[in-house]
Parts: structure tokens; C-alpha cells; sequence
């Protein structure tokens, strides 16, 4: 079939986490006066609960939702985030931050960091991090918005309060709710298409497209339609997470913490009103027992829930849009969450979604068209994690040696490779993490590029030298005014919203 004909405009979204919410608050903002939009939730079943750090386009969009950042900050119990310092990664005793902003300024020929490559060859002591305003600011604890400073940055939110604060949002744009457990997908006969779902309370929801925010079960694009799933537990093999909150202890800094421990890693993600901590392991190298146990063993403050384990399987459906369902959050895959991007898919693909809408009705190229651009974005942040785990030097663990030791795909094993002979790193099509991220994240793991583009050596020494003196020089003095992290946010969301 090239084309199904049939109209669409009755939206039924299943699921009322944060994809689902996402997802309706996206559809009534921008598509609500051409559409009718249903959310089915269900208050016995609960959402995942975890999902606490952001990536920056999130600001994107609420901008263009047009959400006020101080009333999101407020709903949420959100801080600002400027990067990931990652503890213990390449080997035990080292750190380094991953942060969101530009690094220096390159060439078009060739990026900043092989001009700090050179410098480093010549001699000179400069930290590549000295050339980022918001690894600066991180490790300051200090913060301003864009508004004040041209800090690229991203939030640490309350999940559970962020989807309240969506779902608020969409109930006023006229997104219909209905509570109710799903038990049943009735589909046509002929098409195999979702027609309706039948709620345990005896209600039917019929629908002309349906969003699949059922969370891991995919409820609908897997259970109903059996799209079937690429499983990628053998590149990244945690299983397993265990999250708890506590007390806070002290004042909030501006990045959340990744600590590498024996069979996995813990993060540690400070909210207004609390923190959020958490373990993703291994199950084949620690029990469930243990793995609470280690977590809380290196926690500070007052634990505040019970530990309560989530298990996973890291891997993508093999479409994420099959016939009328499009599987977002959880249901659409999943990639554990060392660099914060589930959230940031939801996004990209709800607004993927929109710019493809099947008004009048679902044609094959731009089915196609979807599954293949979610599949690039999420295969390439597959390899970003790949890459935080395989690139260590970590002896005293079987499980990090395995990661070190595994077969990895062959995408990745390219870009090292590229990087390794020439330092050479870029961001392709349809990916997400930029070049300085890569870059951060392969020279913090311990990858030593062998050499750096020859342009680098027309620059004179004393003038490379003067360069990047002055480029450190210029960010330490930008840096230096901003107020600490936890006095801004403290003023900034106690003052007058802008309504
Ligand atoms: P869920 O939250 O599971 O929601 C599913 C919804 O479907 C619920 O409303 C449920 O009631 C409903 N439902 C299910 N079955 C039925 C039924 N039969 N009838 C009716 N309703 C039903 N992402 C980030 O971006 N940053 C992070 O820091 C981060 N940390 C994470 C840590 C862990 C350990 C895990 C596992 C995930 C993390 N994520 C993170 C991912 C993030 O939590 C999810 O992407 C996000 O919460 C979206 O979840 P969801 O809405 O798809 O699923």
C-alpha cells in the first residue's frame, strides 16, 4: 500500500508520562485547531518515575510551546545544568566534565581543539576546559541565564511535576483525558490498523492515529502490532537501575555527577527541593540486593524513598511508526540515561511527527522517512554511551574490562579510529551530540589522538601561545561575575511571573 486515504484527525494518545504529555502538549500548541486530541492514562499502572536531567534544545522547546521558563522552574523544582562530570570513567581517580558550550573557536578547516592539541605538543599547560564558559561555570557553581551571559544550559527537573505541569498545560488547550486502564487494541480486520482501545472501565476510544506512550511494554506497537525490537544489550550491558531520593545537603551544583562504580554507574542529580540519586548496573555482576546496598552506601542526606529496581532492555523498536501508531518515550526504545537524551527524543520525535502529519491520510515515504531519521538519531546516541564505557583503562572489574574488551559497532569503531590518527571528530546528519561533545568525551576517556590538523602549524608558536592566553583570559573574566548557582535560581524563581 503506497498511501491510505483516510483523513486524520482524531489523536489518541495512550500513556500519560512525560511522552505522553510531551506528545499532547506539542499536538494541541501547534496542531489543536485541526486536531482532536484524547490521552489515556492510568493512575493504578503509574508512570517509570526517574528521568530528572535535560539536555538544552529542551529550552527550545518550551519556547516554542511558549512556556515561561520561571513557571516551568517553579512547577518543577528545577536547577540549572551546564554538563555531566563524570567520576571514575576512564580510570579510578579521573574526572572530567562534558559541558554544553562551544569550546574555543576553530577554523572552518579544522576545530578549536586541534589548535589545543598543538599547544599541548609545543609544551604549553592549557586544560581544553579552559576554553568552555560553562565547564568554567560548572566548576565554579555559578550560573546566569542567557538573558545575562551567553551560557548554553539545560535543567534538572521533578519528572513526575513536569508532566503534571504538561498536563495542566494541555487540558487548557482542550487535550481531552481519560482515565482508565487499556486492556484491549481492537484493529481492522483488513489493514491491521489500530481502530480503538477498549478501557477495563467498558469505554472505547476510537481514534485515526495513535500514539504509543505506554512506556517499556509498548503496549500498542508491540503488543497489539508486534513491531519487534533491535536489542543492543550486547554494546551496553546495563539491565538494571535503582533510583532513591534524598534530602539536600547543601548547595546545588550546576551539572549533574556520573560516578563510575564496579558494575555500572550512579548519578546524583540536585533539585530544588531534593536530590536524585540512582545506581544502572549489570544484573550478570551485582544482585539487586547489592546494588541498593552500594548505592546507599555512597549517598549523602536523608534518603527520602525505598529503593525500588527498574529493569531495562537497551536496544529500538525496528520502527518506531508502524501503520497508524508512533511509539514515543520508553515504548519507541530506550539507551540508558548517562547522557540525558530520552527526554530530548520524546521532542525531536513529536516534532518530527508534526512536520510530517498524515492529515490526509499515511503514505509508505513518510512512514519510511520517519523510521529512518529516528533510527540515525538514536544509533548515534547509542554510540556516544558505547563510547563512555569501552574507552577505560579500569582493571579492578570484570565488567569494565568486558566493556573494554566487546566487540563495538562498527560506526564507532570508525570515529576512534579517526580520531586516534588525526583527532579528527564530526556530527553527521541527523545526530545530535556536536563535535565538542565527542571531543570531551574521547580526550576525558583517555583517547590520545596521535596528530592534529597540519594547518595548526602555520600559526607561529608565540602567536598560538598569545591566542589561546587571551581566549582563557576573556572566558575567566565572563565567568567570574556570575552569581553562584543556587542564589540565582533562588531569586530567579522567587520573582514575578511574567503573566
Ligand atoms: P512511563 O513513564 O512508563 O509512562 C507510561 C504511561 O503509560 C503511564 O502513564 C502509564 O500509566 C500508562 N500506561 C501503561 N500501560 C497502560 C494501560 N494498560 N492502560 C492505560 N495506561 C497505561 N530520561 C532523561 O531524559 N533524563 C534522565 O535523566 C533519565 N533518567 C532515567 C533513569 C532511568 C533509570 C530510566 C529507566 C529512565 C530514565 N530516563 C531519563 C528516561 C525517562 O524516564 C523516560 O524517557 C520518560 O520518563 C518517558 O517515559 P514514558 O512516558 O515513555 O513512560
Amino acid at each position: 500500500m503506497d498511501k491510505n486515504n483516510n483523513k486524520i484527525s482524531r489523536v489518541v494518545i495512550a500513556g500519560g508520562g512525560t511522552a505522553g504529555w510531551i506528545a499532547a502538549a506539542a499536538l494541541s500548541k501547534k496542531l489543536g485547531e485541526l486536531l482532536d486530541i484524547t490521552l489515556v492514562e492510568s493512575e493504578a499502572i503509574g508512570t517509570v518515575g526517574v528521568g530528572e536531567a535535560s539536555i538544552p534544545p529542551m529550552r527550545v522547546f518550551h519556547r516554542l510551546l511558549g512556556i515561561e521558563e520561571r513557571a516551568f522552574m517553579r512547577a518543577t523544582g528545577a536547577t540549572f545544568k551546564l554538563g555531566i562530570a563524570f567520576e571514575n570513567w576512564g580510570r579510578e581517580g579521573d574526572r572530567y566534565i562534558h559541558a554544553f558550550g562551544r569550546i574555543g573557536q576553530g577554523s572552518w578547516l579544522c576545530e578549536f581543539h586541534h589548535f589545543w592539541l598543538r599547544a599541548r605538543a609545543l609544551g604549553m599547560d592549557f586544560a581544553l576546559g579552559d576554553f568552555c564558559s560553562e565547564l568554567q561555570a560548572a566548576e565554579a557553581g555559578k550560573f546566569a541565564t542567557a538573558e545575562q551571559s551567553e551560557i548554553n544550559y539545560a535543567y534538572h527537573l521533578d519528572a513526575g511535576a513536569y508532566a503534571k505541569f504538561l498536563r495542566n498545560f494541555s487540558q487548557r488547550l482542550g487535550v481531552r483525558r481519560v482515565e482508565g486502564k487499556i486492556i484491549r487494541v481492537g484493529r481492522n480486520a483488513d489493514s491491521g490498523f489500530i481502530e480503538a482501545l477498549q478501557l477495563d472501565n467498558g469505554r472505547r476510544i476510537e481514534g485515526d492515529l495513535f500514539i504509543d506512550c505506554t512506556g517499556f511494554r509498548g503496549l500498542l506497537i508491540e503488543e497489539a502490532l508486534g513491531t519487534g525490537y533491535e536489542d543492543w544489550s550486547h554494546w551496553l550491558l546495563s539491565d538494571s537501575a535503582v533510583p532513591v531520593q534524598t534530602r539536600v545537603t547543601g548547595p546545588a551544583p550546576p551539572y549533574t555527577r556520573a560516578t563510575a562504580r564496579g558494575a555500572g554507574w550512579q548519578w546524583r542529580i540536585p533539585l530544588q527541593y531534593r536530590v536524585g540519586n540512582g545506581l544502572v548496573y549489570c544484573s550478570d555482576y551485582l544482585s539487586d540486593d547489592e546494588a541498593a546496598a552500594q548505592l546507599l552506601a555512597n549517598i549523602e542526606g536523608e534518603v527520602l524513598t525505598e529503593p525500588k529496581v527498574i529493569r531495562f532492555k537497551t536496544g529500538r523498536r525496528r520502527r518506531a511508526w508502524n501503520k497508524n501508531c508512533i511509539a514515543l518515550g520508553l515504548a519507541s526504545g530506550f539507551v540508558e540515561p548517562l547522557e540525558s537524551t530520552s527526554i530530548h527524543l520524546i521532542i525531536t520525535g513529536i516534532t518530527r511527527l508534526m512536520q510530517l502529519f498524515p492529515f490526509d491520510g499515511i503514505a509508505d515515504a513518510t512512514v519510511n522517512h520517519y523510521n529512518a531519521l529516528t533510527r540515525t538519531e538514536l544509533e548515534s546516541i547509542r554510540d556516544f554511551i558505547v563510547l563512555h564505557y569501552h574507552l577505560n583503562e579500569r582493571e579492578s572489574s570484570a565488567f569494565w574490562r568486558r566493556c573494554r574488551d566487546m566487540e563495538i559497532p562498527q560506526s564507532l569503531a570508525q570515529r576512534i579510529r579517526l580520531f586516534r590518527d588525526n583527532a579528527y571528530a564530526y556530527q553527521g546528519d541527523g545526530e545530535l551530540f556536536r563535535v565538542d561533545s565527542w571531543v570531551q568525551v574521547m580526550l576525558g576517556q583517555g583517547l590520545k589522538p596521535q596528530g592534529y590538523h597540519p594547518l595548526t602549524r602555520l600559526m607561529p608558536e608565540a602567536q598560538l601561545a598569545q591566542l589561546l592566553g587571551g581566549l582563557k583570559a576573556s572566558i575567566a573574566r565572563g565567568v567570574a561575575p556570575l552569581p553562584a548557582h543556587q542564589d540565582f535560581v533562588e531569586g530567579y524563581c522567587a520573582a514575578e511571573l511574567a503573566e
